[in-house]
């Protein structure tokens, strides 16, 4: 109720927030390849040399803790993927995308959270958008339709008039999210090396200049943060000449009679849930079953990874090393790029860049966890966050305050003071004149 009016009087003090993910773009994907936006927002603002993502490196866990600072396993939006392992039902990215229990799961996603702080918030194509949480949605939303073109920049532009000129200007929200499916589907199909990824990556950059003239236009530049961001990088596959694939169904000893569900043909990790006193054998069969297969107890996986206490896990995970994807009964999959992969792997990392008022100017700090992010919002829109594992410790030196908003709010509180104490003696004053 506090921060609800002080909100209400000190629009100065805390300014607006934008949010901005392209899916995949990968921390050094600037390099040699003409990227003037991109270069002129770093000159005017933060850069990071790139963010770890959190394990699982894919879309909607990734962004999920971007939203919520926590670590996958503490949010449990554990795959893109929703499954049923007694009905054996899946329903792919953009149906999970309407679970709403699938997201609304203990986890807190940072609009909710601004909203019952007295703020207004917004989010376009987010992953999470589309879901209810604790009855709440964020409070002005556009989810995409199922069969949508991600790389239209046309109607990139549209979208960022949207936000800018309607969400922002008109309406005077607070927070918005904004998401763009690119360069990630373009790295999948080319691969990351390839023409296609460097013409996507000059349309990224030409969205960006696109965006901060927007916001210039709308007279927003000195009240908005714009803070931009990815889930992950992307990671060449080796081509079938130069590898032996992993195929589960090749290996030695392995069978899948012995499998209750599997999540697998998705890149480079899968999960099993064995059939009841399966899991040893199934485990035995598969450990060492191809040299660039990990395969872990979900309990075993390692704890920098985040990604072994959740329930929804699978009791058997596996982790291929970059280059390689795991498939089942046989290959399914034909990408040239790809993502999932340790968080650890240079080819996982993502970008980050940020600008505004609150951000210090042509500053290059070090790298930092993606969980990390969420704080350093909460920090600039004023509002008290939810438990989360990023610590604002980690970001708040990008600031110009460094992280004392305090400092202004508690000046202009004095100066409000000040004058109800002048009007208090004025009117005393007057009233002992009368
Ligand atoms: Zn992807």
């Amino acid at each position: 109720d506090l921060t609800k009016r002080i909100h209400c009087i000190l629009p100065a003090v805390f300014k607006k927030l934008l949010l901005i993910s392209f899916d995949g773009f990968r921390w050094d994907y600037d390099r040699d390849i003409e990227t003037p936006n991109l270069d002129k927002m770093a000159r005017d603002g933060v850069k990071a040399l790139y963010v770890t993502p959190p394990f699982l490196t894919i879309t909607s866990p990734a962004h999920f803790s971007l939203l919520t600072g926590n670590y996958v396993e503490n949010h449990g939006v554990i795959h893109n993927i929703w499954f049923n392992t007694t009905t054996q039902e899946k329903k792919q990215y953009h149906a999970a995308q309407f679970v709403d229990s699938y997201w609304d799961n203990g986890s807190l996603p940072i609009w909710i959270t601004a909203q019952r702080q007295g703020l207004k918030t917004g989010s376009l194509h987010f992953p999470g958008t589309a879901a209810t949480y604790k009855g709440e949605t964020v409070n002005v939303r556009q989810v995409e339709p199922a069969i949508y073109n991600h790389g239209n920049e046309t109607e990139w532009r549209l979208n960022i008039d949207k936000v800018i000129g309607e969400w922002f200007h008109q309406q005077d929200l607070d927070f918005v999210s904004l998401y763009f499916g690119e360069p990630d589907l373009v790295g999948h199909k080319f691969g990351p090396d390839s023409l296609e990824l460097r013409e996507m990556v000059q349309q990224v950059d030409r969205t960006v200049g696109y965006i901060r003239d927007k916001i210039h236009d709308h007279a927003l530049t000195d009240r908005l943060n714009i803070i931009i961001t990815a889930d992950h990088g992307m990671a060449k596959i080796l081509p079938d000449k130069q590898i032996q694939r992993i195929i589960l169904s090749k290996i030695p000893g392995f069978s899948f009679k012995d499998i209750q569900f599997q999540l697998l043909d998705y890149g480079p990790g899968g999960m099993l849930l064995p059939k009841k006193g399966k899991l040893e054998s199934v485990y035995q069969a598969l450990k060492g079953g191809h040299p660039h297969l990990h395969v872990y107890k979900k309990e075993d996986v390692p704890a920098r990874l985040h990604y072994s206490s959740h329930p929804r896990l699978l009791p058997i995970i596996l982790m291929a090393d970059p280059g390689y994807v795991i498939s089942g009964f046989f290959p399914l999959q034909f990408n040239k790029g790809d993502h999932g992969f340790d968080n650890e792997a240079m080819d996982m990392k993502a970008f980050f860049r940020a600008v505004g008022p609150d951000f210090q100017k042509n500053l290059m700090v070090d790298p930092f966890d993606l969980v990390n992010v969420y704080p350093l919002m909460c920090h600039l829109l004023g509002i008290k966050p939810e438990r989360n594992d990023g610590h604002l410790d980690k970001t708040k030196h990008m600031l110009v305050h460094n992280g004392n908003v305090l400092i202004g709010l508690a000046t202009v509180i004095g100066l409000l003071a000040l004058v109800f104490i002048v009007m208090v003696s004025y009117n005393k004053c007057k009233r002992s004149k009368a």
